[in-house]
Protein backbone atom coordinates (compact mmCIF):
# COMPACT_ATOMS: atom_id res chain seq x y z
CA UNK A 1 0.00 0.00 0.00
CA UNK A 2 1.46 3.73 -0.56
CA UNK A 3 2.09 5.29 2.55
CA UNK A 4 -0.04 7.68 4.14
CA UNK A 5 -2.21 7.78 1.49
CA UNK A 6 -6.03 8.18 3.53
CA UNK A 7 -8.31 7.35 0.55
CA UNK A 8 -8.07 5.80 -2.96
CA UNK A 9 -6.63 8.48 -5.51
CA UNK A 10 -9.29 8.37 -8.32
CA UNK A 11 -6.64 8.80 -10.39
CA UNK A 12 -5.49 5.52 -9.48
CA UNK A 13 -7.64 2.95 -11.48
CA UNK A 14 -8.37 -0.64 -10.53
CA UNK A 15 -5.88 -1.57 -13.31
CA UNK A 16 -3.61 -0.21 -11.75
CA UNK A 17 -3.82 -1.14 -8.25
CA UNK A 18 -3.21 -5.16 -9.11
CA UNK A 19 -0.34 -4.29 -11.38
CA UNK A 20 0.75 -2.55 -8.26
CA UNK A 21 -0.35 -5.62 -6.16
CA UNK A 22 1.16 -8.37 -8.58
CA UNK A 23 4.75 -6.37 -8.86
CA UNK A 24 4.92 -6.92 -4.62
CA UNK A 25 3.55 -10.10 -4.81
CA UNK A 26 6.81 -11.18 -7.72
CA UNK A 27 8.84 -9.74 -5.44
CA UNK A 28 7.61 -10.89 -2.39
CA UNK A 29 10.01 -13.55 -1.06
CA UNK A 30 9.91 -16.34 2.32
CA UNK A 31 11.74 -15.30 5.60
CA UNK A 32 12.83 -18.59 6.68
CA UNK A 33 11.19 -20.01 9.82
CA UNK A 34 11.95 -18.81 13.13
CA UNK A 35 11.27 -19.29 16.46
CA UNK A 36 7.69 -18.34 17.17
CA UNK A 37 7.16 -15.75 19.95
CA UNK A 38 4.97 -16.50 22.92
CA UNK A 39 5.72 -20.18 23.04
CA UNK A 40 6.01 -22.16 26.00
CA UNK A 41 8.09 -24.67 26.57
CA UNK A 42 8.20 -25.01 22.17
CA UNK A 43 9.67 -28.01 20.84
CA UNK A 44 9.58 -27.98 17.29
CA UNK A 45 13.59 -28.63 17.10
CA UNK A 46 15.92 -30.73 19.17
CA UNK A 47 18.71 -29.04 20.77
CA UNK A 48 21.09 -28.05 17.93
CA UNK A 49 18.80 -28.30 15.45
CA UNK A 50 18.55 -25.42 12.86
CA UNK A 51 15.54 -23.45 12.20
CA UNK A 52 13.35 -25.67 9.85
CA UNK A 53 14.86 -28.53 8.24
CA UNK A 54 15.76 -26.51 5.06
CA UNK A 55 14.26 -28.73 2.58
CA UNK A 56 13.19 -27.47 -0.85
CA UNK A 57 10.16 -25.93 -1.67
CA UNK A 58 7.98 -27.42 -4.31
CA UNK A 59 8.55 -26.44 -7.49
CA UNK A 60 5.49 -23.78 -9.04
CA UNK A 61 3.92 -23.18 -5.70
CA UNK A 62 2.32 -19.55 -5.39
CA UNK A 63 4.22 -18.19 -2.54
CA UNK A 64 1.31 -16.02 -1.51
CA UNK A 65 -0.81 -19.65 -1.23
CA UNK A 66 -0.81 -19.29 2.53
CA UNK A 67 -4.47 -20.03 3.54
CA UNK A 68 -6.88 -17.40 2.04
CA UNK A 69 -4.26 -14.48 1.02
CA UNK A 70 -0.12 -14.18 0.62
CA UNK A 71 1.67 -14.01 3.62
CA UNK A 72 5.04 -14.44 5.83
CA UNK A 73 5.91 -17.24 7.70
CA UNK A 74 7.53 -16.67 10.79
CA UNK A 75 6.90 -13.01 11.27
CA UNK A 76 4.07 -11.76 13.34
CA UNK A 77 1.37 -9.47 11.46
CA UNK A 78 0.65 -8.05 14.64
CA UNK A 79 3.97 -5.88 14.18
CA UNK A 80 3.88 -5.47 10.58
CA UNK A 81 0.45 -2.56 9.68
CA UNK A 82 1.61 -1.71 6.82
CA UNK A 83 1.05 -5.42 5.98
CA UNK A 84 2.46 -6.34 3.02
CA UNK A 85 5.19 -9.03 2.16
CA UNK A 86 8.66 -8.57 3.20
CA UNK A 87 10.78 -8.38 0.33
CA UNK A 88 14.20 -10.09 0.35
CA UNK A 89 15.38 -13.03 1.34
CA UNK A 90 17.12 -11.73 5.05
CA UNK A 91 19.02 -15.16 5.57
CA UNK A 92 19.98 -15.42 1.95
CA UNK A 93 19.12 -18.79 1.71
CA UNK A 94 17.76 -18.32 -1.91
CA UNK A 95 14.94 -20.09 -0.37
CA UNK A 96 11.84 -20.64 2.30
CA UNK A 97 12.76 -22.87 4.99
CA UNK A 98 9.95 -25.48 5.29
CA UNK A 99 7.33 -24.19 7.85
CA UNK A 100 6.88 -27.25 10.11
CA UNK A 101 10.40 -28.98 10.94
CA UNK A 102 10.62 -32.68 10.41
CA UNK A 103 11.79 -32.88 14.26
CA UNK A 104 7.86 -31.81 14.88
CA UNK A 105 6.14 -34.18 12.73
CA UNK A 106 8.01 -37.05 13.97
CA UNK A 107 7.40 -35.92 17.79
CA UNK A 108 3.76 -35.93 17.06
CA UNK A 109 3.28 -39.24 15.72
CA UNK A 110 5.56 -40.56 18.91
CA UNK A 111 3.39 -38.89 21.41
CA UNK A 112 0.45 -40.37 19.44
CA UNK A 113 1.57 -43.80 19.84
CA UNK A 114 2.36 -43.31 23.26
CA UNK A 115 -0.65 -41.96 24.30
CA UNK A 116 -4.03 -43.58 25.33
CA UNK A 117 -6.27 -40.58 25.47
CA UNK A 118 -6.44 -37.96 22.89
CA UNK A 119 -8.22 -34.57 23.44
CA UNK A 120 -8.68 -32.96 20.24
CA UNK A 121 -10.09 -29.57 20.04
CA UNK A 122 -10.87 -26.95 17.05
CA UNK A 123 -11.66 -22.90 17.70
CA UNK A 124 -14.94 -21.39 18.88
CA UNK A 125 -17.40 -21.51 15.97
CA UNK A 126 -16.13 -24.13 14.20
CA UNK A 127 -15.95 -23.68 9.82
CA UNK A 128 -15.94 -26.54 7.51
CA UNK A 129 -11.99 -26.61 8.12
CA UNK A 130 -11.64 -26.70 12.25
CA UNK A 131 -14.50 -29.05 12.73
CA UNK A 132 -13.68 -31.04 9.52
CA UNK A 133 -10.22 -31.32 10.50
CA UNK A 134 -10.44 -32.39 13.55
CA UNK A 135 -13.03 -35.23 13.32
CA UNK A 136 -10.86 -36.69 10.44
CA UNK A 137 -8.10 -36.87 12.84
CA UNK A 138 -10.32 -38.11 15.28
CA UNK A 139 -11.12 -40.80 13.25
CA UNK A 140 -7.62 -41.91 12.23
CA UNK A 141 -6.57 -41.72 15.68
CA UNK A 142 -9.47 -43.93 16.51
CA UNK A 143 -8.60 -46.16 13.80
CA UNK A 144 -5.13 -46.59 15.91
CA UNK A 145 -7.27 -47.68 19.15
CA UNK A 146 -7.05 -44.62 21.03
CA UNK A 147 -9.99 -42.85 23.19
CA UNK A 148 -10.68 -39.82 21.35
CA UNK A 149 -12.65 -37.07 22.92
CA UNK A 150 -13.26 -33.97 20.25
CA UNK A 151 -14.45 -30.56 20.97
CA UNK A 152 -14.88 -27.23 20.85
CA UNK A 153 -15.15 -24.55 23.37
CA UNK A 154 -18.83 -22.88 22.57
CA UNK A 155 -20.93 -22.10 25.20
CA UNK A 156 -24.13 -23.28 23.80
CA UNK A 157 -22.38 -26.29 22.34
CA UNK A 158 -23.85 -27.15 18.81
CA UNK A 159 -22.52 -28.09 15.76
CA UNK A 160 -23.32 -25.65 12.53
CA UNK A 161 -26.76 -26.17 10.86
CA UNK A 162 -23.90 -26.27 7.44
CA UNK A 163 -22.02 -28.73 8.84
CA UNK A 164 -24.60 -31.22 10.26
CA UNK A 165 -24.07 -33.48 7.37
CA UNK A 166 -20.23 -34.09 8.26
CA UNK A 167 -19.27 -37.96 9.22
CA UNK A 168 -17.74 -39.05 12.41
CA UNK A 169 -19.83 -36.22 14.76
CA UNK A 170 -19.89 -39.36 17.52
CA UNK A 171 -16.47 -38.72 18.20
CA UNK A 172 -17.92 -35.09 19.63
CA UNK A 173 -18.56 -34.30 23.52
CA UNK A 174 -19.59 -31.00 24.96
CA UNK A 175 -16.89 -28.65 26.87
CA UNK A 176 -18.24 -30.19 29.92
CA UNK A 177 -16.90 -33.36 29.50
CA UNK A 178 -13.48 -32.36 28.23
CA UNK A 179 -10.47 -33.88 30.15
CA UNK A 180 -9.26 -31.02 32.44
CA UNK A 181 -5.55 -32.22 32.11
CA UNK A 182 -4.87 -33.79 29.30
CA UNK A 183 -1.65 -35.67 28.75
CA UNK A 184 -1.95 -35.14 25.21
CA UNK A 185 -4.01 -32.45 23.42
CA UNK A 186 -4.18 -31.43 19.73
CA UNK A 187 -5.86 -28.20 18.15
CA UNK A 188 -6.97 -27.35 15.28
CA UNK A 189 -7.30 -24.19 12.91
CA UNK A 190 -7.17 -22.19 15.80
CA UNK A 191 -4.97 -19.51 15.75
CA UNK A 192 -4.99 -18.43 19.47
CA UNK A 193 -5.13 -20.57 22.67
CA UNK A 194 -7.96 -17.76 23.10
CA UNK A 195 -9.98 -18.87 20.21
CA UNK A 196 -10.75 -22.20 22.03
CA UNK A 197 -13.12 -20.29 24.10
CA UNK A 198 -14.03 -22.63 27.37
CA UNK A 199 -11.42 -25.40 26.38
CA UNK A 200 -8.31 -22.64 26.77
CA UNK A 201 -7.81 -23.63 30.33
CA UNK A 202 -7.83 -27.59 29.49
CA UNK A 203 -4.91 -26.43 26.46
CA UNK A 204 -3.06 -24.56 29.28
CA UNK A 205 -2.78 -27.54 31.31
CA UNK A 206 -2.27 -30.16 28.71
CA UNK A 207 1.23 -31.88 29.27
CA UNK A 208 1.82 -32.03 25.61
CA UNK A 209 -0.23 -29.42 23.52
CA UNK A 210 0.04 -29.52 19.73
CA UNK A 211 -0.78 -26.94 17.57
CA UNK A 212 -1.89 -27.88 13.64
CA UNK A 213 -2.93 -24.61 11.94
CA UNK A 214 -2.30 -22.47 9.04
CA UNK A 215 -2.97 -19.26 9.94
CA UNK A 216 0.55 -16.84 9.87
CA UNK A 217 -0.64 -15.25 12.65
CA UNK A 218 -0.81 -18.31 15.32
CA UNK A 219 2.07 -17.83 17.58
CA UNK A 220 3.22 -21.08 18.16
CA UNK A 221 0.47 -21.54 21.74
CA UNK A 222 1.68 -25.12 22.31
CA UNK A 223 4.34 -27.36 23.05
CA UNK A 224 4.87 -28.67 19.57
CA UNK A 225 3.56 -26.40 16.20
CA UNK A 226 2.72 -28.22 13.36
CA UNK A 227 2.02 -24.51 11.55
CA UNK A 228 2.39 -23.73 8.24
CA UNK A 229 0.85 -20.63 6.92
CA UNK A 230 1.55 -21.72 3.20
CA UNK A 231 -0.77 -24.59 3.37
CA UNK A 232 -4.76 -24.14 1.90
CA UNK A 233 -5.89 -25.34 5.26
CA UNK A 234 -5.86 -27.17 8.36
CA UNK A 235 -7.30 -30.29 6.28
CA UNK A 236 -4.36 -30.28 4.35
CA UNK A 237 -2.43 -30.57 7.49
CA UNK A 238 -4.24 -33.56 8.99
CA UNK A 239 -3.88 -35.51 5.69
CA UNK A 240 -0.32 -35.45 5.89
CA UNK A 241 -0.27 -36.18 9.77
CA UNK A 242 -2.84 -39.44 8.71
CA UNK A 243 -0.62 -40.76 6.32
CA UNK A 244 2.37 -40.27 8.64
CA UNK A 245 0.34 -42.34 11.05
CA UNK A 246 -0.21 -45.02 8.36
CA UNK A 247 -3.80 -44.68 8.82
CA UNK A 248 -5.56 -45.49 5.52
CA UNK A 249 -7.62 -42.55 4.09
CA UNK A 250 -11.63 -43.71 3.89
CA UNK A 251 -14.32 -42.03 2.78
CA UNK A 252 -15.38 -40.56 5.98
CA UNK A 253 -12.35 -39.17 6.66
CA UNK A 254 -11.74 -37.39 3.27
CA UNK A 255 -15.10 -35.72 3.40
CA UNK A 256 -14.44 -34.37 6.62
CA UNK A 257 -11.16 -32.73 5.04
CA UNK A 258 -12.01 -32.19 1.66
CA UNK A 259 -14.92 -30.05 3.34
CA UNK A 260 -12.00 -28.36 5.17
CA UNK A 261 -10.12 -27.75 1.81
CA UNK A 262 -13.09 -26.95 -0.30
CA UNK A 263 -14.37 -24.03 2.17
CA UNK A 264 -10.89 -22.81 3.24
CA UNK A 265 -10.01 -22.14 -0.88
CA UNK A 266 -13.30 -20.79 -1.32
CA UNK A 267 -14.27 -23.30 -3.49
CA UNK A 268 -10.79 -23.67 -5.05
CA UNK A 269 -10.98 -19.32 -5.94
CA UNK A 270 -8.61 -18.01 -3.64
CA UNK A 271 -4.59 -17.66 -4.08
CA UNK A 272 -4.03 -20.53 -1.91
CA UNK A 273 -5.79 -22.77 -4.40
CA UNK A 274 -2.27 -24.18 -5.42
CA UNK A 275 -1.13 -27.14 -7.48
CA UNK A 276 -0.81 -28.92 -4.02
CA UNK A 277 -4.72 -28.02 -3.02
CA UNK A 278 -5.62 -29.66 -5.96
CA UNK A 279 -3.44 -32.63 -5.84
CA UNK A 280 -4.92 -33.27 -2.37
CA UNK A 281 -8.29 -32.96 -3.96
CA UNK A 282 -8.00 -35.19 -6.18
CA UNK A 283 -6.43 -37.54 -3.48
CA UNK A 284 -9.38 -37.23 -1.58
CA UNK A 285 -11.96 -37.53 -3.62
CA UNK A 286 -10.29 -40.84 -5.02
CA UNK A 287 -11.24 -41.99 -1.51
CA UNK A 288 -14.64 -41.84 -2.79
CA UNK A 289 -16.48 -38.92 -1.98
CA UNK A 290 -19.82 -37.18 -3.39
CA UNK A 291 -18.33 -33.53 -4.73
CA UNK A 292 -21.99 -32.91 -5.89
CA UNK A 293 -23.92 -34.07 -2.03
CA UNK A 294 -21.20 -31.90 -0.35
CA UNK A 295 -21.73 -28.55 -3.01
CA UNK A 296 -24.70 -28.70 -2.17
CA UNK A 297 -24.73 -29.54 1.31
CA UNK A 298 -22.14 -25.77 1.65
CA UNK A 299 -23.30 -23.78 -0.73
CA UNK A 300 -26.87 -24.36 -2.00
CA UNK A 301 -29.39 -24.81 1.35
CA UNK A 302 -30.70 -21.92 3.14
CA UNK A 303 -33.84 -21.74 5.47
CA UNK A 304 -35.99 -18.74 3.99
CA UNK A 305 -35.52 -16.47 6.91
CA UNK A 306 -31.64 -16.51 5.17
CA UNK A 307 -32.83 -14.49 2.05
CA UNK A 308 -34.69 -12.08 4.50
CA UNK A 309 -32.01 -11.70 6.71
CA UNK A 310 -29.50 -10.89 4.01
CA UNK A 311 -32.38 -8.56 2.33
CA UNK A 312 -32.31 -6.47 5.36
CA UNK A 313 -27.97 -6.70 5.07
CA UNK A 314 -27.84 -5.89 2.31
CA UNK A 315 -30.48 -2.86 2.43
CA UNK A 316 -28.20 -0.86 4.67
CA UNK A 317 -24.37 -1.86 3.46
CA UNK A 318 -22.53 1.15 3.00
CA UNK A 319 -19.71 1.96 0.55
CA UNK A 320 -17.08 4.63 2.50
CA UNK A 321 -14.13 5.44 0.29
CA UNK A 322 -13.10 1.76 -1.09
CA UNK A 323 -14.30 0.19 2.46
CA UNK A 324 -17.58 -1.68 2.02
CA UNK A 325 -19.69 -2.82 5.19
CA UNK A 326 -23.20 -3.81 6.30
CA UNK A 327 -23.81 -5.15 9.67
CA UNK A 328 -26.05 -7.97 10.87
CA UNK A 329 -28.36 -7.68 14.36
CA UNK A 330 -29.62 -10.22 16.80
CA UNK A 331 -33.00 -8.70 16.14
CA UNK A 332 -32.89 -9.43 12.67
CA UNK A 333 -31.85 -12.70 12.77
CA UNK A 334 -34.52 -12.68 15.79
CA UNK A 335 -37.41 -11.64 13.44
CA UNK A 336 -36.69 -14.76 11.30
CA UNK A 337 -35.57 -17.04 14.09
CA UNK A 338 -32.15 -17.76 12.23
CA UNK A 339 -29.70 -19.68 14.00
CA UNK A 340 -26.00 -16.76 14.44
CA UNK A 341 -24.30 -19.58 12.05
CA UNK A 342 -26.69 -18.91 9.36
CA UNK A 343 -25.27 -15.63 8.40
CA UNK A 344 -21.77 -16.27 8.13
CA UNK A 345 -21.52 -16.47 4.42
CA UNK A 346 -23.10 -12.86 4.13
CA UNK A 347 -19.48 -11.54 3.49
CA UNK A 348 -19.05 -13.56 0.70
CA UNK A 349 -21.69 -10.93 -1.38
CA UNK A 350 -20.59 -8.04 0.24
CA UNK A 351 -16.71 -8.63 -0.25
CA UNK A 352 -18.00 -8.65 -4.29
CA UNK A 353 -18.16 -5.33 -4.92
CA UNK A 354 -16.01 -3.73 -7.23
CA UNK A 355 -15.73 -0.53 -6.01
CA UNK A 356 -14.21 -1.74 -2.56
CA UNK A 357 -11.25 -2.76 -1.24
CA UNK A 358 -12.05 -3.95 1.99
CA UNK A 359 -15.37 -5.54 3.09
CA UNK A 360 -16.67 -5.72 6.38
CA UNK A 361 -19.47 -7.26 8.16
CA UNK A 362 -20.43 -7.27 11.57
CA UNK A 363 -23.15 -10.11 13.12
CA UNK A 364 -23.94 -9.43 16.48
CA UNK A 365 -23.96 -13.54 18.11
CA UNK A 366 -26.55 -14.61 20.39
CA UNK A 367 -24.39 -13.21 23.82
CA UNK A 368 -24.78 -10.10 22.52
CA UNK A 369 -20.68 -9.70 20.85
CA UNK A 370 -20.04 -8.59 17.43
CA UNK A 371 -18.41 -10.75 15.54
CA UNK A 372 -16.45 -9.60 12.68
CA UNK A 373 -15.86 -10.20 9.32
CA UNK A 374 -13.14 -8.76 6.94
CA UNK A 375 -11.69 -9.18 3.58
CA UNK A 376 -9.34 -7.45 1.31
CA UNK A 377 -8.30 -7.99 -2.33
CA UNK A 378 -4.78 -8.03 -1.11
CA UNK A 379 -3.52 -4.02 -0.75
CA UNK A 380 -4.13 -4.12 2.98
CA UNK A 381 -3.61 -6.87 5.40
CA UNK A 382 -6.48 -6.97 7.26
CA UNK A 383 -5.42 -9.82 9.43
CA UNK A 384 -2.46 -7.49 10.93
CA UNK A 385 -5.51 -4.62 11.45
CA UNK A 386 -7.80 -7.77 13.24
CA UNK A 387 -4.92 -8.97 14.93
CA UNK A 388 -4.37 -5.50 16.48
CA UNK A 389 -7.91 -5.89 17.43
CA UNK A 390 -7.65 -8.82 19.67
CA UNK A 391 -8.60 -11.21 16.89
CA UNK A 392 -6.74 -13.21 13.95
CA UNK A 393 -6.70 -14.73 10.30
CA UNK A 394 -5.20 -14.39 7.25
CA UNK A 395 -3.86 -11.39 5.38
CA UNK A 396 -7.43 -11.56 3.36
CA UNK A 397 -9.40 -12.91 5.35
CA UNK A 398 -9.61 -12.18 8.96
CA UNK A 399 -11.99 -11.38 12.10
CA UNK A 400 -11.96 -10.19 15.43
CA UNK A 401 -14.80 -10.20 18.08
CA UNK A 402 -16.42 -6.77 19.75
CA UNK A 403 -17.81 -6.15 23.03
CA UNK A 404 -18.60 -2.38 21.14
CA UNK A 405 -21.67 -1.40 18.96
CA UNK A 406 -21.58 -0.97 15.57
CA UNK A 407 -20.24 2.19 15.63
CA UNK A 408 -17.56 2.47 17.61
CA UNK A 409 -16.28 -0.62 16.41
CA UNK A 410 -16.39 0.68 13.27
CA UNK A 411 -14.44 3.66 13.96
CA UNK A 412 -11.34 1.60 15.61
CA UNK A 413 -10.87 -0.77 12.24
CA UNK A 414 -11.32 2.64 10.18
CA UNK A 415 -7.91 3.75 11.89
CA UNK A 416 -6.34 0.96 11.74
CA UNK A 417 -7.57 0.51 8.44
CA UNK A 418 -6.10 4.37 7.47
CA UNK A 419 -2.64 3.58 9.06
CA UNK A 420 -2.40 0.24 7.49
CA UNK A 421 -2.52 2.56 3.91
P1 LIG B 1 -14.58 -15.45 9.10
O1 LIG B 1 -14.74 -14.01 8.75
O2 LIG B 1 -14.88 -16.34 7.94
O3 LIG B 1 -15.30 -15.82 10.35
O4 LIG B 1 -13.04 -15.66 9.43
C1 LIG B 1 -12.03 -15.37 8.53
C2 LIG B 1 -10.71 -15.77 9.12
O5 LIG B 1 -10.46 -15.00 10.27
C3 LIG B 1 -10.66 -17.21 9.55
O6 LIG B 1 -9.36 -17.67 9.25
C4 LIG B 1 -10.88 -17.16 11.03
O7 LIG B 1 -10.24 -18.20 11.68
C5 LIG B 1 -10.29 -15.82 11.41
N1 LIG B 1 -11.04 -15.22 12.50
C6 LIG B 1 -12.33 -14.83 12.47
N2 LIG B 1 -12.72 -14.31 13.65
C7 LIG B 1 -11.63 -14.39 14.46
C8 LIG B 1 -11.38 -14.00 15.83
O8 LIG B 1 -12.26 -13.50 16.57
N3 LIG B 1 -10.13 -14.24 16.31
C9 LIG B 1 -9.16 -14.80 15.52
N4 LIG B 1 -7.96 -15.02 16.07
N5 LIG B 1 -9.35 -15.14 14.25
C10 LIG B 1 -10.57 -14.95 13.72
MN1 LIG C 1 -8.60 -22.97 8.15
Amino acid sequence: MSAGKGTMSPAKTAKDKIAEDSARFDSARFAPAEARPGSRKQSTAPPGAPPGDGGEREPGRDPGGNGQAPGMPGTSPAKDLGGMPASGDPAGLGRPAEAIAEYAWERTVELIRQADEIALACHVAPDGDALGSMLAAGRALRALGKRVVCSFGDRRFAVPRLLRFLPCQDLLSPPEDYPAEPELMITFDSSTLDRLGLLAPNATKATELVVVDHHPSNPGFGTLSLIDPDAAATAALVEQLIGRLGVPLDREMATCLYVGLVTDTGSFRHSSTTPAAHELAARLVAAGLRTDEIARELWDRSPFGYLKVLGAALERVALDDDLVWTYVSHVDRAAYGLPYDEVEGIIDVVRRTDEAEVAVVLKEDDDGLWQVSTRSKGAVDVGAICTALGGGGHARAAGFTSHQPVEQTMKRFRDLLGKAR
